[in-house]
């Protein structure tokens, strides 16, 4: 018996499905089955139906096997079952090696999310489908290289003759330098009937053979390619000299690159890799929502030979192409969005995490991971070093800065070959009139300053922060805002869409005629008077949409060329055409949501519209201010990036708001202090740590009578391991009904994560919250809603 054969052989391991609950199931191995290994997938049969399922094996049971005790680790302890055999052993190699596995255990233990859900987010499912690969048929020679000119010969068919030739003069003389079936009947033009008689005379050999497709993920016509040689500057040079400190150290170690916009951190990346490729390691880059980096993508592509792509653009195929060019070692850089954090490279040395500060490295579906976190995790795991970029860092990475001894900060105050700073224009909408259609989306000094960048032949971009359920209010007359009576802050306002009766609402005790309104600091909610208070006459609600802007657009400047661009509606393909033809001046007024804000080189964009810069900050989230800095100032990087003097305009109706103020002036410090002020006096991070528990169902009574099951529970851990932290609801989130689901949420806050962490290992443990509704658990959650 070999050794392999001896591993396996009535081996008990442990299985982690996807589907199932929060739990991992014990299996025994038939000796007739192959042997497995931790991050192989395996089919077993599962539940009282004994339903064959798919799960990944997480551990297998190192103990040499006793026959006579087949049943350690039953599957229920009290009762001595036999253990379910394993039917089938999936993977011919583990789809995740030690290293990643870890990372698994971690990310399920720390974001509360069983580990089968968690591996199986880890290997894209195109993956796992085996997408883009197909199976050919080779042939190659049977015979001796000896015996090739008799066999030659003896041959009577003069296409047999020239196939044996041909098949000699390509070397295929064995499976391995085989040659496609097809290929060859080209190349010789051939039937295939000539092979038969080939094949019968066991002078050829056919062979099946499993090919990647080919596939190719860079995007072309967007190269920027750089002119020479770039001399990195002062500051890049001193930034440089402390990453490289720490990845000379091989071990782990956070640094963030604290930098402009057009400051030359991407050039600093790039060294950076450089670095750790010559050690013979490998790096991971992360962006967010790849649509944006076609540019960036180019960009690496020209500075790096082994580079591997992955983001949610590109196809099943293309994916798995891109996977097992990683796992296979023929990539050594891979750059991609949020998911491409767990890319099977090995001896990993950089993680790099381009605008660290962005929302979106948070994932919304289970397993509710934050990619930045996960990266600061892997490359903690892996001896690596880390690399966060942003202009706007997170309050989260500043804390760390300055409270965490592996946590290190090195700036770049300054644009590159001193481009200069564009002006930045605040535009007050009270001032704009009101017409019958609703107020004016361009206001008078935009509607000028298009005008002009349109005579001079430059370009513009408008950026229209929408956001369905967001909604402005304002009184037109007074301009009063609601403002929350505990907290210096404005009110986000909400239509009710839960239909209650009367007496019934758990917010206020009243019936809701109109909505309410909720404080992104404290929570508190109000009722939103339908009057304003001051001066009686109403309230005024203003929907702005990118429709109207179009609209507007047209009206006042038939000749300009506008497209619009945006998330919701957008494919890839369009998205690079769209800005292919607004990168070669085919379109002269560039429309759209946030997504423009990042990432682009346009050199002949001058201007720069932000035609709501309030609207986040009507957001019910405690990020509202810390998304209206970052987004103001991102935009701001988007104008005069060359020699030519960039406007941008910031429309708003809160001039005197703190984060549109320091924005403008561009004074991150200044809107820092003032902004840790209120997350202090409210316990919220970068402080304390929070997290939500969102529950929803159609019905919303047995909602209530779920939320009402969570929170006692939740008490009882509390009470029972004596926890420090604050308990807020069942309540109602902020957006309180999706597509006919009613939703609420608990909330927590504690000073510790460790605390948090506490709470959810002994609500794991307990009994599952009746009646069953949805529940959803967010660690860290980057917003409220
Ligand atoms: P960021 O990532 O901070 O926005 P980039 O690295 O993209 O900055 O740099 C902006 C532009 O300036 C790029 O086109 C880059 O090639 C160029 N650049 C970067 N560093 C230098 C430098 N030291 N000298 C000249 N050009 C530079
Ligand atoms: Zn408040």
């Amino acid at each position: 018996m070999d050794e392999t054969e001896e591993r396996s052989c009535g081996k008990i391991i442990r299985v982690a499905f996807e589907s199932a609950a929060d739990t991992e199931f014990d299996y025994a191995l038939p000796d007739e089955i192959r042997p497995v290994e931790i991050g192989q997938r395996v089919e077993a049969p599962f539940g009282k139906k004994n339903k064959l399922n798919i799960g990944f094996c997480v551990d297998i049971d190192k103990s040499k096997p006793d026959p006579s005790t087949p049943l350690r680790f039953a599957q229920d302890d009290k009762k001595s079952y036999k253990l379910k055999r394993v039917t089938r052993v999936i993977d011919k190699e583990p789809l995740v090696d030690a290293e990643l596995m870890e990372l698994a255990r971690w990310i399920s233990s720390y974001y509360v999310c069983p580990l089968g859900q968690v591996l199986a987010a880890i290997v894209p499912s195109a993956v796992k489908r085996g997408a883009g690969v197909k199976t050919q048929q080779n042939v190659y020679l049977n015979i001796k290289a000896a015996d090739f000119e008799k066999t030659i010969e003896q041959l009577r068919g003069k296409k047999q003759k020239q196939i044996v030739a041909y098949l000699k003069e390509q070397g295929a003389f064995n499976k391995e330098s085989s040659l496609e079936l097809q290929a060859l009947l080209k190349a010789v033009e051939s039937s295939r009937e000539p092979l038969k008689s080939l094949a019968q005379k066991q002078i050829i050999k056919t062979v099946q053979k499993t090919v990647m497709k080919s596939l190719p993920v860079i995007p072309e016509g967007m190269s920027i390619r750089t002119q020479g040689r770039i001399v990195l500057n002062q500051d890049q040079e001193k930034a440089l000299d402390a990453i490289k400190a720490g990845i000379d150290s091989e071990k782990f170690g956070v640094t963030l690159l604290y930098g402009v916009t057009d400051s030359g951190k991407t050039e600093l990346y790039i060294r950076a890799i450089q670095a750790v490729l010559q050690k013979g390691r490998s790096a991971i880059v992360l962006l967010p929502e790849i649509a944006l980096t076609a540019q960036t993508v180019q960009r690496f592509n020209e500075r790096f030979e082994k580079i591997a792509v992955m983001h949610s653009g590109l196809t099943a195929a293309q994916r798995n192409v891109q996977w097992q060019k990683i796992k296979s070692g023929r990539a050594d850089v891979v750059i991609g969005a949020r998911s491409a954090v767990f890319a099977p490279l090995a001896k990993l040395g950089l993680i790099v995490v381009d605008e660290e500060h962005e929302s979106s490295y948070k994932q919304d579906t289970a397993p509710r991971y934050h990619g930045r976190d996960v990266a600061i995790k892997r490359a903690q795991l892996a001896n690596a070093h880390c690399i966060l970029g942003s202009a706007t860092p997170s309050l989260e990475t500043l804390a760390n800065c300055q409270s965490k001894k592996h946590f290190n900060m090195v700036r770049l105050p300054q644009r590159v070959m001193n481009l200069p700073m564009p002006r930045m224009r605040l535009v007050d909408m009270r001032q704009s009139r009101v017409t019958q259609k609703g107020i004016n989306l361009i206001s008078e000094p935009l509607a000028e300053g298009l005008k002009v960048t349109l005579e001079r032949k430059e370009q513009a971009i408008l950026l229209l922060n929408r956001r369905g359920y967001s909604n402005f209010v304002f009184c037109p007359s007074c301009k009063h805002t609601l403002h929350c009576r505990n907290c210096d802050v404005t009110l986000t306002f909400h239509r009710s869409n839960t239909p209650r009766r009367d007496g019934m609402s758990t917010i206020t005790g009243t019936h809701m005629h109109s909505g309410y309104a909720i404080c992104h600091y404290c929570l508190a909610q109000t009722l939103v008077p339908e009057k304003c208070p001051l001066c009686g006459k109403g309230f005024a609600m203003i929907g702005l949409g990118s429709q109207r802007l179009e609209e507007e657009l047209a009206r006042k400047f038939p000749a300009a060329r506008v497209s619009r661009i945006d998330s919701d509606s957008m494919a890839g393909k369009d998205y690079y055409r769209l800005l292919r033809d607004f990168g070669q001046g085919r379109i002269d007024i560039l429309a759209g949501t946030q997504m423009l804000a990042k990432g682009l080189h346009f050199p002949n964009v001058t201007l720069v519209g932000i035609i709501s810069a309030d609207t986040s900050l009507y957001l019910p989230d405690f990020r509202a201010n810390e998304r209206t800095f970052q987004l103001i100032s991102q935009v701001a990087g988007r104008a005069g990036r060359s020699e030519k003097k960039g406007t941008v305009f910031v429309q708003t109706f809160l001039p005197e708001q703190q984060a549109i103020r320091y924005a403008v002036k561009g004074d991150f410090d200044g809107f820092i202090k003032e902004e840790l002020k209120h997350r202090k006096a409210c316990n919220l991070p970068p402080y304390w740590r929070l997290a939500a528990v969102v529950m929803r169902d159609m019905n919303f009574e047995k909602l209530e009578a779920a939320c009402a099951q969570m929170r006692q529970k939740i008490d009882r851990v509390v009470r029972r391991k004596g926890l420090k932290l604050k308990v807020r609801g069942p309540m109602p989130a902020a957006i309180n009904r999706i597509q006919r689901f009613h939703r609420m949420q608990i909330i927590i806050q504690a000073p510790q994560a460790a605390t948090v962490q506490r709470l959810f290992t002994g609500l794991r443990a307990e009994p599952p919250v009746r009646p069953a509704v949805k529940i959803a658990i967010d660690i860290d959650p980057v917003n409220l809603l």
